[in-house]
């Protein structure tokens, strides 16, 4: 269906019913699939014949999905995963062995930080944090000879900085190394990476795409551009014995990075997603198309509000003129950005969990990119134990509130927040 636009994309890809077959993606909740002749199963074992075996590796409600993302992000084929942090789990160390290094943008999801930092760190793989707006020639002396990876997000979450994928792409190119990029908050109605040279994708489906915080779950995309028989990635292009010698790169082609990631890692891991959790998926990106354009138009109206009232310290979202990235979020994402914004509420942490406990539409969960509009307060909550100061080493003022601007009607957002702001005035 490449020849369609992405919303039409958005509903009809990936399922494609047959005459008289089901018109919604049906649900197989089966653990397993059923055949006459050993031989047949043997093939599937050989990837000689297409076809579903065990719902760990694959299962035909998955798959759907799975064709769905691919045929958004422009890419060659997908895997989901039981959660965002299991895709870039995954996505890491189908390159990456012990011994090896990455260099990731320090400005990423907390939760991928810890990936990176503590547990990959433990099992060998080393990280460098590297500032995104730095140059490309900055960068490059970050680079070793065992780095096999260079990681970012599009849109960093929570700190909303738009990174210039270009410039890491040329970078990790230069090097002979792929680009990653999480691309969980632009999702790819508002930004293809792969357009700009990023060879992976990964998204935490749990956020837009599901978009209605019912199911967790991520996906890693592959572009099919990378070379990976360059000598770099042994694990590509020599003979896998756990999979009878498959050398990837010579019998799966372009696909070899996402064939590997399914039948090595996904088999020996097992962060498999639910069928149920798939259809549910596949429901809310019926309508991202949708739920992205109000998101968008929503949060850049509540963004222009708050930078023009006198309780607002401060206001940070990419869609403002006033923004340090309007200029890269203009090339990057022309259509809109993401629904998050995060500003300062002036009167510091204190006045911070008033205005918080006086909004009633406006929920406090820790969750974003939904269609409630909900909030979070980082220094009452997920880093309450640190001090002022410590906050401000992390880069989270005591002040910082992170909203994540859903889909009701923009004024009756407003009205909350005014209303919220009288409380502590
Ligand atoms: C939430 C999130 C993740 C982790 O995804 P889970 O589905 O919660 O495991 C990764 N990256 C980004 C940008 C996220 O927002």
């Amino acid at each position: 269906m490449s020849n369609y636009k992405i919303e039409t994309r958005c509903i009809q890809d990936g399922y494609h019913p047959k005459n008289g077959e089901p018109r919604v993606l049906p649900i197989y909740q089966s653990t397993t699939f059923k055949y006459d002749s050993s031989e047949h199963v043997g093939k599937l074992f050989d990837l000689t014949e297409e076809g579903f075996f065990y719902s760990r590796l694959a299962n035909p409600t998955v798959d759907c999905v799975e064709r769905k993302i691919a045929s958004l992000e422009g890419g060659i084929g997908a895997l989901c995963t039981s959660s965002g942090q299991a895709a870039s789990l995954i996505a890491v160390l189908n390159i990456c062995n012990s011994g090896d290094h990455i260099i990731s943008s320090s400005t990423i999801y907390g939760g991928t930080t810890n990936l990176f930092a503590v547990t990959l760190k433990r099992m060998g793989i080393e990280v460098t944090f590297v500032n995104p707006d730095e140059s490309v020639e900055e960068l490059q002396k970050e680079i070793k000879q065992n780095t096999k990876l260079v990681f970012a997000e599009t849109i960093a979450n929570p700190a909303l900085i738009v990174t210039d994928i270009e410039k890491f792409a040329v970078l990790a190119h230069n090097n002979n190394i792929p680009l990653i990029v999480d691309n969980t908050f632009a999702t790819p109605i508002n930004c293809r990476p792969f357009e700009f040279g990023a060879d992976i994708v990964v998204h935490s489906t749990s956020k837009y795409m599901d978009g209605h915080a019912v199911a967790l779950g991520g996906v890693i995309v592959d572009s099919g551009n990378f070379n990976w028989d360059n000598g770099k990635f042994p694990g590509l292009s020599t003979p896998d014995e756990s999979y009878h010698g498959m050398i990837y790169t010579r019998d799966c082609g372009k696909a070899a990075f996402i064939t590997k990631a399914r039948v090595q890692l996904m088999r020996d891991l097992g962060s498999t997603p639910s069928p149920n959790n798939a259809f549910l998926l596949n429901l809310g990106l019926e309508t991202l198309h949708l739920r992205m354009e109000r998101h968008c138009s929503n949060a850049l109206k509540v963004a222009q509000y708050l930078e023009n009232n006198e309780n607002i310290s401060w206001v940070n979202y990419p869609g403002l003129k006033s923004s340090k990235y309007h200029d890269l979020a203009e090339k990057y994402l022309p259509n809109g950005s993401c629904g998050v914004i995060s500003y300062g509420v002036k009167g510091g942490r204190e006045a911070a969990v008033k205005f918080m406990d006086s909004l009633k539409l406006a929920a406090i969960v820790v969750h974003v990119a939904d269609t409630r509009t909900s909030v979070l307060h980082p220094a009452s909550t997920t880093h309450r134990q640190l001090t002022d100061q410590q906050l401000m080493d992390g880069g989270i003022t005591p002040d910082l509130i992170r909203m994540s601007i859903g889909i009701e009607n923009v004024e009756d957002i407003i009205a909350d927040i005014e209303q919220a702001l009288t409380k502590i005035q």
